[in-house]
């Protein structure tokens, strides 16, 4: 069986971080990729808050550049799943597709969150053209317009505030008649004068041909219908840490997020460090994810030159 000094599992901005450092220091990284190569940066339009691109770039193209680098230093970049893991001794096991295994002395976890959307199949359709489950990456295309939001936990409290600084209109829509969110987030919500609150109320249809142009929703007590004219539809309702391939291993918090050490990407199995959005619930930008990926490698290249 195949055997590596280390291998990334995922390919967001962390594990194509933790790529170029791992290859760059002779470790001969291999990469698994995941359902969904590129992370979540492939399903954004531009990106303008990453440090180097003045103009920004196109999330797509931002990762197409860290695949490039990744290989060019010699990654061993591989299409593929990591179905299951068996990390009860070393080196560990990976199963790809649930078909093929590979060893590792160490292991790199950057599988990253998926933002949970409604379903609505036209949210689907007008994904990037005015949909958006990330108001610090998205928001500043609609300065000066009316948006809406959907959610009522601390991350939508924390991106209405955001937009709300950016928009003319921020539409809330609340599905109960209270927020999850903590008292202080819900406080600065409810004073904030161009946040509107729709209690009780679900979205029916994004309206829109080519771009968002408005929302229908719906009063889940009234059944009364009402059309918002908006350009923006944000979606703020959580974040799925790709954990489950996980969870008989890793400590884990009870959204699912793998629990590292302070101040390092260790988890509680030596060997096998977590970085990006798979461990962090509070930040989750591209260029964080980067820097823990750069951690990884660091953390990663130190253990396996203690066991040499
Ligand atoms: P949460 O799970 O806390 O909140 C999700 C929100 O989305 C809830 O209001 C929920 O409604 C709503 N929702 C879920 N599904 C739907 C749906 N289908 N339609 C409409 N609304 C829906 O997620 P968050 O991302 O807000 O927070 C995750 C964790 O991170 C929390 O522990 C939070 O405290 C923490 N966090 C802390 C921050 C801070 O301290 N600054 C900032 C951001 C996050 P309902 O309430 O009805 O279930």
């Amino acid at each position: 069986m195949e055997k590596h000094k280390v291998v990334i599992v995922g390919s967001g901005p962390a594990g194509y971080t933790a790529a170029i450092y791992a290859a760059r220091a002779n470790m001969s990284p291999v990469m698994v990729m995941g359902m969904e190569p590129g992370g979540q940066l492939m399903q954004t339009n531009d990106v303008e808050n990453y440090p180097g691109y003045p103009e920004g770039i196109m999330g797509p193209e931002m990762m197409e550049d860290f695949k490039k680098q990744a290989e060019r230093f010699g990654t061993d970049i591989q299409h593929g799943l990591v179905t299951k893991v068996d990390f009860s001794k070393r080196p560990f096991t990976l199963t790809i597709d649930d078909e093929r295994e590979m060893l590792a002395e160490s292991v790199i976890l950057s599988t990253g969150a998926t933002a949970k959307y409604l379903g609505l199949p036209s949210e689907q359709r007008l994904m990037g053209m005015g949909v958006s489950a990330c108001a610090t990456c998205d928001g500043f295309f609609y300065r000066g317009k009316e948006v809406a939001l959907v959610g009522a936990g601390d991350s939508a409290c924390e991106e209405a505030l955001y937009l709300s600084n950016l928009c003319t209109t921020v539409h809330m829509i609340i599905r109960r008649d209270e927020m999850r969110a903590s008292k202080i987030m819900q406080e600065r919500v409810l004073k904030t004068e161009n946040i509107k609150i729709y209690w009780n109320t679900e979205t029916d249809e994004v309206l829109g041909e080519k771009d968002v142009t408005g929302v229908r929703v719906v009063n889940n007590k009234t059944q009364e219908k009402q059309d918002i004219a908006i350009h923006g539809f944000f979606v703020a309702i959580g974040h799925k840490p790709n954990s489950d391939f996980l969870v008989d291993w890793l400590d884990l918090d009870e959204a699912g997020y793998v629990i590292t050490k302070p101040g390092s990407t260790k988890t509680k199995i030596e060997g096998v460090f977590a970085c990006g959005d798979l461990q962090d619930s509070i930040y989750r930008q591209a260029v964080t994810a980067a820097g823990t990926g750069c951690m990884a490698a660091l953390d990663a290249e130190r253990f396996i030159s203690e066991q040499e």
